[in-house]
């Protein structure tokens, strides 16, 4: 379960709350420009075991971004997460989905995994909770990956699709509890071009 664009306090500390009611564990995905606000958030998330992703501090399309930028955008977040007192992510998540290989091998050298995502109930656009509860819980499946934000309606609705998960079987987990994603082909690489990821928030 991830959970991008904060943290807030209240938020994470009510996502942590409804999380670990079902035994669950979730990833934040965190802005810089919002941990700097209140960057003690960082050591809570880390000491409750829940894990901390680097989402770039200013929320940029990193593929159109030259090489000293990305470094910078993931570096400084990196940086100010462990200097709070937070464990230092271990996976990105592209803001806009926007990543290329250029992009994944600036962020590999600096200890950074691709995170996309699987499940997208587009939570950000001011849709009803009860929505983003049916979207996640439809297509819910083993191992993947849940999109949602720190928008007001998710935060309502966290309970119910913890809850709801948890009912159908599903155990909550961080994104570095998950088997690894898609493995490369060992043999020949893929001819198909790749689909690009819708853009979302
Ligand atoms: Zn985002």
């Amino acid at each position: 379960m991830t959970i991008d664009d904060g943290p807030a306090l209240t938020y994470v500390l009510k996502a942590m709350d409804e999380a670990e009611k079902v035994g669950g564990h979730l990833t934040f995905f965190v802005t810089g420009r919002h941990l700097s606000q209140d960057p003690q958030i960082a050591r809570i998330i880390t000491r409750r075991g829940h894990q901390i992703g680097n989402h770039t501090w200013n929320h940029v399309a990193l593929a159109k971004q030259p090489e000293a930028k990305i470094r910078q955008e993931l570096g400084s977040l990196n940086d100010l997460i462990v200097k709070s007192g937070g464990a230092k992510p271990t996976f990105f998540r592209p803001p806009y989905g926007s990543h290329n290989a250029f992009v994944d091998k600036i962020a590999a050298s600096m200890g950074l995994k691709l995170a996309m995502w699987d499940v997208d109930p587009q939570d950000w656009n001011g849709k009803p909770g009860a929505q983003t509860v049916s979207i996640i819980l439809s297509h819910a499946r083993p191992n993947a990956i849940v999109l949602m934000h720190e928008v007001h309606n998710t935060y309502l609705s966290l309970g119910a699709i913890f809850g709801g998960l948890t009912k159908m079987g599903y155990t909550l987990v961080r994104l570095d509890q998950l088997p690894p994603k898609s493995p490369k082909p060992a043999k020949k690489p893929a001819a198909k071009p790749k689909l690009k990821p819708k853009p979302t928030h």
